[in-house]
């Protein structure tokens, strides 16, 4: 056995993980060519999956709960899925969506309209990633409202590519080198509950002291009202951490947007197709956006993503915006068969009862192990935070890195996300018996880091 020289940092004892030399010289190879950008915490090597299952090439099994962050919701290779893509495959390719017709792109448009609530009849355009969907946001909110500012969050994520990344800001390195960004986007602390930032200021809900910092510090200082196009969020931040915002902001927002002619837009990238127990994370907090975007589940994890917009905000004309392989019909096809498998094997209800379980189960485990600090979420989308102590609640990050990287070692596969938070994202299809495994899984790894860290 030899060693994998991953990303994890080693001041919180670990196992070093198996590497088997055939691995090792696979990692070797892969990290001479692939960017020095990626982030792997643990040498995991996909062989094959099915479900919540998946084997590394080594032929070892794993349970999956990171859904490739947040992508396979149907589980891994889900047969209709499969089927819907070979059998598109064997009709066609591509042929252009912008410029040309095919009837699966009108189909999933269709479908997706009528499952996003916006008041009015929606319409879509279609992109290939979320960093895409957003960026077609931001322009579309630019171009209806003729206004240059937007308004984002702290620890928020939102993509990568330069327009997206001026309003992403969950981690320094993934803005560090990139400046200037995207001009006029000013940022404020997101309502998260357990970390607030504002003082209270006799506000009972702290998501409407957030947006009454918005309208009276904001709009008074930098960004004056009348200049913003849009406020973008996510319903429940994802990469920042898994935070579920008070249930008071989204309709605090959504009545600031009002009065002042802003448009509320709500990036679905990692909530949305079912992932939080609804179609989309919005709903929870009885609003309706204007425009929302989605990509990641959609299609089961071939690439696709969408913009949604009501039909009186999409005021923009034939070559304002467009791309080449937006709305692919093989996406379309496996985006249409993983809206089928969601309706048909009832997997809103399945993500909302096995969140609530993965929850309880965890609620369980936490009085054991002093470094959970928090457990929350909604559905099947569950962040586990660790401290170094839960009266200061001092985020618990190389804890929290040993963790994931020692859980590989037990099989089970997970992901973090924000200072110090597990993410528990398994796919939709996830049951009990696959929870009671993770989280015995999980309770024996956070057992094994405290007993090497004694
Ligand atoms: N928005 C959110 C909420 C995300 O979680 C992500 C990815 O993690 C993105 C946007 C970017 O999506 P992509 O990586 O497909 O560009």
């Amino acid at each position: 056995m030899t060693t994998f020289t991953g990303t994890t940092p080693r001041h919180v004892q670990h196992r070093e993980p198996d590497v088997t030399p055939r691995l090792q010289e696979f990692i070797q190879r892969d990290s001479a060519v692939l960017s020095p950008t990626f982030t792997r915490s643990y040498p995991f090597a996909m062989s094959h999956g099915r479900g919540t299952e998946v084997w590394d090439v080594e032929g070892r099994r794993f349970l999956d709960f990171t859904s490739g962050i947040a992508v396979t919701s149907t589980g891994h290779a889900h047969p209709r899925v499969v089927k819907a893509i070979q059998q598109q495959a064997e009709k066609f390719l591509h042929m252009a969506g912008m410029d040309f017709y095919y009837e699966v792109q009108t189909a999933l448009a269709e479908r997706l309209v009528a499952i996003t609530p916006l008041g009015e009849p929606g319409q879509v355009f279609f992109t290939n990633s979320g960093t895409e969907s957003n960026e077609a946001a931001i322009k579309l909110a630019r171009h209806h409202t003729g206004r240059p500012r937007f308004i984002a969050f702290l620890r928020s994520f939102h993509g990568r590519t330069l327009g997206s990344l001026g309003f992403t800001s969950s981690k320094p390195a993934q803005r560090r080198g990139f400046f200037p960004l995207v001009d006029g986007v000013s940022h404020v602390p997101y309502a998260d509950p357990y970390r607030p930032v504002l003082a209270m200021d006799g506000f009972v809900d702290y998501g409407e002291r957030v947006v009454d910092y918005i309208e009276h510090t904001i709009f008074q200082t930098i960004a004056p009202a009348d200049e913003v196009a849009g406020i973008l969020l996510e319903p429940i931040q994802g990469e920042g951490g898994y935070v579920v915002p008070t249930p008071g902001f989204l309709p605090a927002l959504r009545a600031l947007c009002d009065r002042h002619g802003i448009l509320l837009i709500v990036d679905e990238v990692q909530t949305g197709i079912g992932r939080t127990g609804r179609w989309w994370g919005y709903e929870h907090f009885g609003v309706q956006p204007d425009i929302v975007t989605c990509a990641k589940g959609i299609a089961s994890g071939m690439p696709l993503g969408a913009m949604i917009a009501r039909r009186d905000v999409m005021t923009w004309g034939p070559g304002a915006h467009g791309n080449t392989f937006g709305g692919n019909p093989i996406s379309c096809a496996a985006a249409l068969a993983t809206l089928d498998v969601i309706e048909e094997e009832g997997l809103l209800d399945n993500a909302a009862a096995m969140g609530s379980y993965m929850m309880d189960c965890l609620a369980e485990i936490q009085p054991k192990h002093p470094s959970i600090g928090d457990v929350r979420g909604k559905g099947l989308m569950v962040g586990v935070d660790f401290v170094i102590d839960r009266a200061t609640k001092e985020p618990a990050r190389e804890w929290r890195d040993a963790i994931v990287a020692e859980a590989f070692g037990f099989g089970l596969l997970i992901l973090g996300a924000g200072p110090s938070t597990i993410r528990l994202i398994p796919p939709l299809v996830v049951n009990k018996a696959e929870i009671d495994e993770a989280i015995e899984t999980l309770d024996r790894t956070i057992t094994r880091v405290e007993e090497l860290n004694r």
